[in-house]
């Protein structure tokens, strides 16, 4: 097999991108469980560990085949240079803020994120003297002010979790650039499939590759990926702290790739279905998908996404207590968090996600009582939608 010239199209490079066959004929990457590799003489090793050759040294540094490969796959995917892959999502965000911010910078963050994410960086991250301005999506006319000399991140999520309000990528890295800012896009929500964000102008894409990327529930892992450059920074951090994603998910994880431009395919469609039918509903007050044209995102999703992704939000007409009655009622929906797998899930943000949110940070982001987050999984969307029309009763 010839290594990707990095020109063929998405649905090819899935399959086809980084994977080398082996000395047995293996069409793949084989599996390497290995955690050290061995040399035929010292300089061979030196010409690794001194950067002179790509080659496998051991696994916790990432040089692992298996590993190697499925990085070459998510760079050509993300169309990156380089790709890094750690042992989650929150890995990866974390070892990007760790790499890029010394104490007395500052982080600039846009919209909705994840719960974790929020946390890190309002709890975690001041002990090292890294401090962030949280932005709300529609306030992004405020960013050029927030942006200060020591701002070296601006970090969002578009679609955002768990309103599903969607950010203009080129216009906030054209903002961050002139103030010298790297922007930094988790593109968890959309996948590499319904958005580009390098291509748009961000500096670096992470995701949590247990949502789409590995698509099936069963793995978790995270990546990073952007210029090869600014990939390198983080490699320290990432061998350091011993965050490294384990061989066999790299194999697992890059199984599913194969699949990715498939599943999210039709992700996209059934989400759209399930939408259209949750927007008639009289019992929901609002519902969050970037596909209806009424939603507030509709125009700018259809200029910068070339899907508008699985991920749906609605806010019932009830209490918290109500609206988990009605969650409860879900027979082929099953009530867990995370999202981007074959099967359709349901969650209330404030018993998940963002349960950890102090009310009033949830009160100005919107987060009610009575929202529920959706990831529409590969079902049919007919039972997905019989199932939700029983239980909203
Ligand atoms: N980013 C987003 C958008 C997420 O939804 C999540 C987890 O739900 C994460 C990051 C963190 O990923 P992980 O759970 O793989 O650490």
């Amino acid at each position: 097999m010839q290594p990707d010239n990095g020109r063929r199209s998405l649905a090819t490079l899935c399959i086809h991108g980084g994977e080398e066959m082996d000395a047995q004929g293996a069409l793949h990457t084989p599996l390497y469980n290995h955690s050290t590799f061995g040399f035929r003489s010292t300089q061979a090793l030196l010409d690794v560990v001194e950067g002179r050759t790509e080659g496998n040294l051991y696994t916790r540094y990432g040089l692992n085949p298996t590993i190697r490969a499925v990085e070459r796959k998510l760079a050509l995917i993300e169309g990156g240079e380089a790709a890094l892959v750690f042992g989650s999502g929150m890995a990866a965000a974390s070892a990007i803020f760790l790499a890029q911010c010394a104490s007395g910078d500052h982080v600039v963050c846009v919209g909705d994120v994840y719960g974790g994410t929020f946390e890190l960086l309002a709890t975690n991250l001041p002990k090292f003297g890294i401090t962030t301005t949280f932005l709300l999506g529609h306030e992004i006319e405020r960013l050029a002010g927030a942006l200060t000399a020591r701002t070296r991140l601006v970090f969002f999520e578009t679609p955002t979790n768990p309103n599903m309000e969607v950010i203009d990528i080129a216009a906030t890295a054209k903002i961050a650039r002139v103030a010298g800012a790297l922007t930094v896009v988790d593109n968890t929500f959309a996948s590499p499939v319904n958005q580009s964000p390098l291509a748009l102008g961000a500096d670096l894409v992470m995701h949590s590759a247990t949502k789409y990327l590995g698509g099936h529930s069963d793995l978790t892992g995270g990546v990073v990926i952007g210029a090869q450059a600014l990939v390198r920074t983080i490699v320290p951090w990432r061998k350091n702290l011993g965050q490294a994603m384990a061989p066999d998910v790299a194999f697992l994880l890059s199984r599913s790739l194969r699949t990715l431009t498939v599943r999210v395919r039709q992700q996209n469609e059934n989400a759209q279905a399930v939408a259209e039918f949750l927007a008639t509903h009289p019992k929901i007050v609002k519902v969050n998908y970037p596909g209806l044209p009424s939603s507030p995102g509709h125009a700018l999703a259809a200029r910068q996404m070339r899907g508008f992704g699985g991920m749906i939000s609605f806010v019932y007409d009830g209490d918290a207590a109500a609206t988990a009655a009605m969650v409860d009622r879900l027979r082929l929906v099953a009530i867990a968090p995370s999202l981007g797998g074959v099967e359709t899930l349901a969650t209330q943000p404030i018993t998940t996600t963002h349960h950890d949110l102090a009310p009033a940070e949830r009160a100005r982001r919107g987060i009610v009582d009575g929202l529920v987050r959706l990831s529409i999984g590969l079902e049919d969307a007919g039972d997905l939608i019989a199932d939700l029309r029983q239980a909203l009763g």
